[in-house]
């Protein structure tokens, strides 16, 4: 018999009472999960896609920011 990881987490449909069925993978976390349950993301690994993803988020602070800057010009 093949040895076979489970996923930990719990499946929505059962309101997170159940175990997902599904074959599982360890993540960098410790944690077991399977392609459903974000198993399969490993992040970027390419020194392009790590510069964009960190571009977008400091694209999104940029945004945030000048958004509750804003609304706090407003306010009084
Ligand atoms: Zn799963």
């Amino acid at each position: 018999m093949k040895f076979k990881l489970q996923c930990q987490s719990k499946t929505r449909q059962s309101n997170y009472t159940v175990q997902c069925n599904g074959v599982g993978i360890v993540c960098k976390n410790g944690r077991i999960r399977c392609k459903n349950h974000a198993g399969k993301s490993t992040g970027p690994k390419t020194p392009q896609g790590k510069l964009r993803s960190i571009q977008n988020i400091k694209n999104y602070n940029d945004k945030r920011n000048s958004i509750n800057n804003k609304s706090a010009q407003q306010t009084p």
